[in-house]
């Protein structure tokens, strides 16, 4: 798909269809302004024909607006599968969180994205299309960029796609595309530390974010299976590298559920773990997922708990829960929309 290729790699793909190499521009513009083969309008139709093939298909099939402002949009890839991304507006700008996957594989029990498991990995190119439509629905083109930050930390594990999620941030930051810094990029991992020392390598300028949830080994098996395969001790170390190498400081996710780590003792086994990391601390009420059992806390709970935390010397804030009634939380709104096109078919 055209998406997945940069600007230098469109040329050729340009010439290798016979066309002169300034068909390359048009067609980048095209695709970095989020437009529809269709919408293009300064190339002859023989042309479209051309490379209609290989033209992004996907576009936006629904939105839905929350009381709160923030915005889930559910994106349709030209295999017919959708995934969704989420704009948070905040004061400095807007916020796009954006999936890696269709589905998930990591199964961890809190979270709806994995609920069917993984059904294919998204390319670069249909990471970026999320960032390229929703620039365009909010009235941006390149020059104007409309989303200023992007978090890795939708449906999907990032590091479970390395190569296309590399390749993403390599495009979405490339000057000649929509040209997002990579300081404004967090990539979420529920830790897979082979792979967080690969990313190391890469040398990018994005934050690292962990998603924890744990202190103890044992009870982060409990919800997580990722972590019988590494312990908490090999992922903080992988993290104190990263810091190390590329000077950003981690972020750490710390979703509280009821009964199983929000004890004043993982609050304190959580500072010595963290002894001496450069990193910040979200905290987050989960947010309870009908199909599972694990509940959440009440916000002043999770209020104590960063209290708890900074009288421990570390930096932490609770996080902000944003959507909630747009169902907000990771995969949930694609798992209503996909049960609605389910019955629509059973005619329920
Ligand atoms: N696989 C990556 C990114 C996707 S999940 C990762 O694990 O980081 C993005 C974040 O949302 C993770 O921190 C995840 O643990 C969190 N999350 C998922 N479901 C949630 C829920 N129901 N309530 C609160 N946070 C949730």
């Amino acid at each position: 798909m055209l998406s997945d290729l940069t600007f230098n790699e469109l040329q050729m793909y340009v010439e290798k269809l016979g066309l002169p190499k300034f068909r390359a521009s048009q067609v980048f513009d095209g695709i970095v302004k989020g437009k529809s083969l269709d919408e293009i309008t300064n190339l002859s139709k023989e042309i479209k024909e051309k490379i209609a093939q290989d033209y992004p298909q996907y576009k936006i099939i629904k939105e839905f607006t929350s009381n709160d402002g923030t915005q889930k949009f559910i994106i349709e890839f030209g295999d017919g599968k959708i995934v969704e991304c989420v704009l948070m507006k905040y004061k400095y700008g807007n916020t796009i969180c954006v999936s890696t996957q269709v589905g998930c594989r990591m199964g961890c029990k809190f979270c709806a994205s994995t609920l069917n498991g993984l059904e294919r990995n998204l390319s670069a190119g249909e990471i970026l299309g999320q960032v390229l439509l929703v620039n365009r629905k909010l009235g941006g083109n390149a020059k104007e960029r409309k989303i200023t930050n992007i978090v890795m930390m939708g449906s999907g594990e990032p590091l479970d796609n390395f190569d296309n999620a590399c390749k993403f941030i390599e495009l979405v930051s490339d000057e000649k595309g929509i040209n997002i810094s990579q300081r404004n990029i967090s990539l979420s991992t529920c830790g897979l530390v082979d792979k967080i020392k690969l990313l190391q390598e890469k040398q990018y300028n994005i934050t690292l974010t962990i998603s924890l949830h744990a202190s103890l080994d044992e009870k982060r098996r409990e919800v997580m299976p990722i972590a019988n395969k590494w312990s908490i001790k090999e992922i903080i170390d992988s993290c104190r590298e990263y810091f190390d190498k590329t000077g950003r400081r981690i972020y750490i996710e710390y979703t509280l559920i009821k009964g199983v780590n929000n004890s004043e003792e993982d609050a304190k086994r959580l500072a010595l773990l963290l002894k001496g990391l450069m990193c910040h601390i979200n905290v987050i009420p989960l947010n309870s997922v009908k199909e599972r059992n694990l509940l959440g806390v009440a916000r002043s709970d999770a209020y104590k708990f960063v209290e708890k935390l900074e009288s421990l010397g570390l930096s932490a804030t609770v996080r902000r829960t944003m959507g909630e009634d747009i169902e907000g939380a990771c995969g949930q709104l694609r798992n209503k929309i996909l049960k609605e096109k389910k019955d629509d078919r059973t005619g329920c």
